[in-house]
């Protein structure tokens, strides 16, 4: 069938890409109006598009509005989980409205390889935008297949990039960051001795 596969970065699409047209016609969606800065949501298309037309398949750009995100989101006045829940159904909502109007006869998402995410969330927030827009949802689980992405995704010396996407996920991130290059510091002074 015509299937519009939802794709947050290059990496993710590896693996679900070629899961999927196995038995589908695919085009990929790039709709992450979830990503910050501007240069990073550009860095991450780049690369989608590179692997894209490297395996010839064709890719739509849909609308990158991040002030629709905050406003979706509620942004850092939602705890992580809604906040992650409302980011999913904002994306996912914006390649169901696509995918119903260009004619495809379902959607996926390449999300579900990774383990990072709340993968109960996005399911059911894609089942809501697809009962929305009237267009079913091809439910996949990717995530046995994470670390042959990795892996192939540095083989291939694809950028690869260290946090979610949205301004509070990289603040996290570089928090996180800072915790364990802290603790490492800490262990080796310990470890080294009065
Ligand atoms: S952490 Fe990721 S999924 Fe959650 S709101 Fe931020 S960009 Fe969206």
């Amino acid at each position: 069938m015509r299937l519009l596969l939802h794709a947050c970065c290059g990496p993710c699409l590896i693996e679900p890409l070629d899961k999927l047209r196995e038995a589908h016609a695919v085009t990929v969606a790039y709709a992450n109006p979830n990503i910050h800065p501007l240069d990073e949501y550009v860095r991450r298309r780049d690369t989608l598009l590179a692997y894209a037309a490297w395996q010839e398949v064709p890719v739509v750009e849909l609308a990158y509005d991040p002030a629709e995100w905050v406003r979706a989101t509620g942004h850092a006045a939602q705890l992580k989980a809604e906040r992650c829940r409302r980011c999913f159904g904002l994306r996912l909502g914006i390649v169901a409205a696509y995918a119903a109007g260009a004619g495809f006869e379902a959607f996926a998402t390449t999300l579900t390889v990774s383990p990072y995410q709340d993968f109960d969330a996005l399911q059911e927030a894609a089942e809501v935008v697809a009962a929305r827009y009237g267009i079913p949802y091809l439910r996949t689980d990717f995530r046995e297949f994470y670390p042959e992405a990795v892996r192939r995704s540095r083989e291939l010396g694809m950028y690869r990039q260290n946090y979610c996407g949205c301004l509070l996920s990289q603040v996290d991130a570089e928090r996180e960051r800072a915790q364990r290059k802290a603790a490492k510091k800490q262990a080796a002074v310990s470890r080294a001795g009065p």
